[in-house]
């Protein structure tokens, strides 16, 4: 049985490879950190984690993650809803609410999850959502499960955001949906604006801020702090599988009703496994940590700032950036790749990205700045994209 559909996957894989798109797992045999030891031995500074603020290694949280297994055991074998809600669970979706000043919040087993099944049980045919076009594809996911009107606008384009909510007058509701942070670019939606508009035509917002939370504002507030629009934004989604320790985790936070609903409808909480203790605890550790000081927040900007300027200066053509995200211009696919390679060579390990991850023409290599990064990682990231660039002739 299997003969016939296996000549036909090996068909597509090899068309897979042959176009140059097949991913490569690079493995590590470290924790994950600022520096990493890879499978060969090879020992190379990280630029590619979303690490942001160097916690996913971060002896208070695996202190506190044992303490999780240790008094609540390893795992929930169950739904939240029949027997898998422990007080950990309930203590760590306030600690989430207090941090984004939101009324209530639920967790999922990943963002992945809380996108997939939000827009579904809020939602029907009578309804309206307008999608930024680079939004993650988890939204575009959980935007297809959903029987709502789809509207999509160009990135962060305020004037396509008004046209599509003007033709989107005639549904019952509207949400419009962003993400906080572009994943790509390093920009931030213009939340202000957007907020705005959302009054003038009458829509709920949505704001999925995975690469922005614990990032961005003075205190890691997130794109809300940013643009000081707290309370202004209806529905958050977030995830524990990047800045805020890096292990696993989403949520969605927001209006009690609307929370309170997703518990009661909403698929991927229904129906998936709770989170284990360890991670659950960890979580309500770290966002203690959060709560008393912004001190990594303070070391990731002016790292981000430190290795902008530093780039700047050598010549690099960098898209600006409102995040730890640096986006450092090649244009060309191949030489992305190979660019990428060097810098590995050279114990700099970094993504090179081209289409159709990224448009056409517009390739890059993706820079992501940790506070995990001493002045020292910095200044030798930057030597290796020197040294790199002039013998691949980037720079003269
Ligand atoms: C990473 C990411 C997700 C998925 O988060 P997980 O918790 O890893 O599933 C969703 N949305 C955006 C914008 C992301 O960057």
């Amino acid at each position: 049985m299997y003969g016939k559909i296996k000549e036909h996957l090996q068909k597509e894989l090899k068309e897979i490879r042959e176009a140059g798109l097949y991913k490569e797992e690079r493995i590590i045999v470290t924790p994950q950190d600022a520096k990493i030891k890879v499978e060969s031995g090879q020992e190379v500074l990280n630029f590619c984690a979303n690490n942001y603020l160097g916690l996913s290694n971060h002896p208070e949280l695996i202190k506190a993650a044992k303490e999780g297994m240790d008094s609540r055991g390893f795992g929930m074998s169950s739904v939240r809803f029949i027997c898998g809600t422990q007080d950990l669970h309930k203590a760590l979706e306030k600690k989430i609410a207090d941090f984004f000043g939101t009324e209530d919040t639920i967790l999922y087993a990943a963002c992945f999850d809380a996108n997939g099944g939000v827009f579904e049980p809020l939602l029907t045919g009578e309804d309206a959502i307008i999608s930024d076009s680079l939004n993650h594809a988890s939204i575009i996911d959980g935007v297809r499960l959903c029987k709502a009107a789809r509207y999509r606008y160009n990135n962060a384009d305020m004037e396509d955001l008004e046209a599509k909510l003007r033709e989107a007058q005639a549904q019952r509701f509207r949400v419009i949906v962003t993400d906080g942070v572009f994943s790509m670019d390093g920009n931030a939606a213009p939340m202000d604006k957007i907020v705005e508009l959302a009054r003038k035509y009458d829509a709920m917002v949505m704001v999925d801020e995975c690469h922005s939370a614990g990032v961005v504002g003075e205190t890691g507030r997130g794109v809300t702090e940013l643009y000081n629009i707290r309370g202004d934004v209806d529905i958050i989604t977030g995830t524990l599988g990047k800045a805020f320790g890096g292990a696993i985790g989403g949520f969605t936070t927001g209006r009690r009703e609307i929370i309170e609903l997703l518990r009661q409808r909403s698929r991927p909480y229904l129906f998936s496994n709770s989170l284990p203790p360890s991670v659950v605890n960890a979580g309500i550790r770290m966002f203690d940590m959060m709560s008393e000081t912004h001190d990594l927040q303070d070391k990731l900007h002016r790292n981000t700032e430190y290795f902008m300027d530093k780039m700047k200066n050598a010549g690099f053509d960098l898209k600006p950036t409102q995040s730890a995200i640096v986006a450092v211009m090649l244009y060309d696919a191949p030489l992305s790749q190979e660019f990428a390679a060097r810098l590995l060579d050279e114990g700099i390990y970094v993504i090179g990205f081209y289409y159709p991850v990224v448009p056409k023409g517009q390739a890059r290599i993706r820079v992501q700045v940790s506070a995990a990064h001493e002045t020292g990682h910095l200044d030798q990231c930057v030597e290796a994209f020197i040294k790199v660039g002039k013998e691949l002739k980037v720079l003269k």
